[in-house]
């Protein structure tokens, strides 16, 4: 790789988020069809503001696992210890 002063991305999560992204990126790669152009997936890695685009899809990532965890606590507690008693009211 050349350093004629263009700004190069760099990946800020581990090794196994970089390995999924690039599980991804092989997923929705489309720059194997013929055209010889390269694909939006992969254009995220070379656009200008490619950084923030790469610590985007970092904070997205661990913010939706973050959720997911939450999600996971909130379904082990039994229902009926979160149902508001509303249903004192039901007619
Ligand atoms: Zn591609």
């Amino acid at each position: 790789m050349s350093n004629s002063g263009a700004m190069s991305a760099h990946w800020k999560g581990t090794d196994a988020e970089r390995i999924a992204l690039l599980a991804c990126l092989e997923r929705n790669c489309e720059c194997a069809d013929g055209q010889g152009q390269t694909c939006s997936a992969h254009k995220i890695l070379i656009a200008p503001n490619a950084q923030k685009m790469l610590d985007a899809l970092l904070f997205y990532r661990r913010f939706r696992e973050y959720l997911e965890r939450k999600e996971d606590i909130a379904n082990r507690i039994p229902l009926e210890s979160t149902a508001p008693s509303s249903r004192r009211g039901k007619r």
